[in-house]
C-alpha cells in the first residue's frame, strides 16, 4: 500500500501538466486532430469528387486563425502551430497534397491568393478563413494558382478538384455537423475516435449531407420524417463516398457498434441499430452493383438525391 504522502505526490504529478499548461495542451490536442482531419478530408473530397455537383480547388490544408483562441491562449497556440504574425494560417497540411508539394508548411500564414490579398472585413474568429474559402470557390477547380505567405514568398499550386466543403475541429458545439459548406467535428468527438477509418466514416456522413444539400432541403420542412430521411440518405451515400476514397465502408458499422451514445440527441435521428442495418444493406447493394459494373453509381443516389 502506498503512503498518503506518495499518493498526494502522484495526484499532484497527474494534475500538474493540465493545470500548468492547459491552453498549450489544448492547442496541441487540437492540432493533432486537425492533422488527421486534413488527411481524411482531402482523401474523401478528392477521391469521391465524381459524386459532387460542385467541385472546388482542394489544396489539402485545414486553416485556422489566432482569433479562434482566447487572447491569453494565443501565444501558446502560435507556438504549437509555429505561426508568426497576424493572419489566417495553415493549421494542418495533409502529406502529398498540392499545398504540401508547393512547399507550404504548417503555421504558414496566407496573405494572398493569386495576388489578391485576403480581405479583412471584420474581426470574427473565422472570417478570414471563410474569406479564403470564398476566394477558392470562385476559382476553376484545377487551374494553377498561387498562394503568397506571410513572408511574401509566392507558392505556385496545382490544386486537385474536390467536393465543395471545408472542414474544422471545434472545441464546443454539436459533436458533428454540416451546414452545406462546412463540416465540423468537436475536439472531444475526434479524440474519442482512435481509428482513422472510423473518423472518415463520420466525416463522410457529414460530407454527404453537404453534397445532398440537406440544409436547403430541410429549410421549409424540418419534420421528424424528413430529418430521418435525410439521415438515412447521408448514411447510404457515405458508403459510396468511403469506397471511392479507398476507405472501408464497414468502418461506419464499427463506429456505431462502439459509439453507443447518439451524436445528436433527437427523436428525429434514426436509432443506432436502424442505421447499422441500413449501412449494412447499402454495402451489400454496392458490392452487388459494383460486381456487375465497377463504375456503378445508382440512379437514386445520383439522380433523385443529387439533382
Ligand atoms: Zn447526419
Amino acid at each position: 500500500m502506498r503512503s498518503p504522502a506518495l499518493s498526494l505526490l502522484a495526484a499532484a504529478a497527474m494534475l500538474a501538466p493540465g493545470a500548468a499548461r492547459g491552453a498549450s495542451t489544448d492547442s496541441a490536442a487540437l492540432a493533432a486532430q486537425e492533422a488527421r482531419l486534413a488527411a481524411i478530408a482531402y482523401r474523401l473530397t478528392t477521391g469521391s469528387a465524381h459524386w459532387c455537383p460542385d467541385t472546388v480547388p482542394q489544396p489539402g490544408w485545414l486553416l485556422s486563425d489566432a482569433r479562434r483562441f482566447d487572447q491569453r491562449d494565443r501565444a501558446s497556440a502560435a507556438a504549437t502551430y509555429g505561426t508568426t504574425g497576424d493572419g489566417p494560417f495553415i493549421a494542418a497540411l495533409a502529406p502529398d497534397t498540392p499545398a504540401a508539394r508547393a512547399g507550404l508548411v504548417r503555421g504558414a500564414t496566407i496573405a494572398a491568393i493569386n495576388g489578391q490579398p485576403v480581405p479583412t472585413l471584420g474581426t470574427g474568429p473565422t472570417m478570414r478563413i471563410d474569406a479564403i474559402v470564398v476566394m477558392l470557390d470562385a476559382l476553376e477547380p484545377t487551374a494553377a494558382m498561387t498562394v503568397t505567405d506571410g513572408a511574401g514568398a509566392v507558392h505556385p499550386i496545382d490544386p486537385t478538384a474536390g467536393c465543395a466543403s471545408s472542414f474544422r475541429i471545434e472545441r464546443s458545439g454539436p459533436q458533428a455537423a454540416a451546414n452545406g459548406k462546412l463540416v465540423r467535428l468537436t475536439l472531444g468527438l475526434a479524440r474519442s475516435i482512435a481509428d482513422d477509418q472510423e473518423m472518415a466514416a463520420v466525416v463522410a456522413h457529414e460530407l454527404a449531407h453537404n453534397i445532398l444539400r440537406h440544409r436547403e432541403r430541410l429549410a421549409d420542412d424540418r419534420s421528424i420524417d424528413r430529418v430521418r430521411q435525410t439521415e438515412l440518405e447521408a448514411d447510404r451515400l457515405s458508403v459510396w463516398l468511403m469506397a471511392d476514397a479507398g476507405y472501408d465502408p464497414a468502418a461506419a458499422i464499427r463506429f456505431w457498434n462502439r459509439h453507443k451514445k447518439p451524436l445528436v440527441r433527437a427523436a428525429s435521428h434514426p436509432p443506432r441499430k436502424e442505421r447499422i442495418a441500413a449501412i449494412d444493406a447499402e454495402i451489400a447493394a454496392m458490392r452487388t452493383a459494383r460486381a456487375a459494373d465497377p463504375a456503378a453509381r445508382p440512379l437514386e443516389l445520383r439522380g433523385a438525391f443529387l439533382f
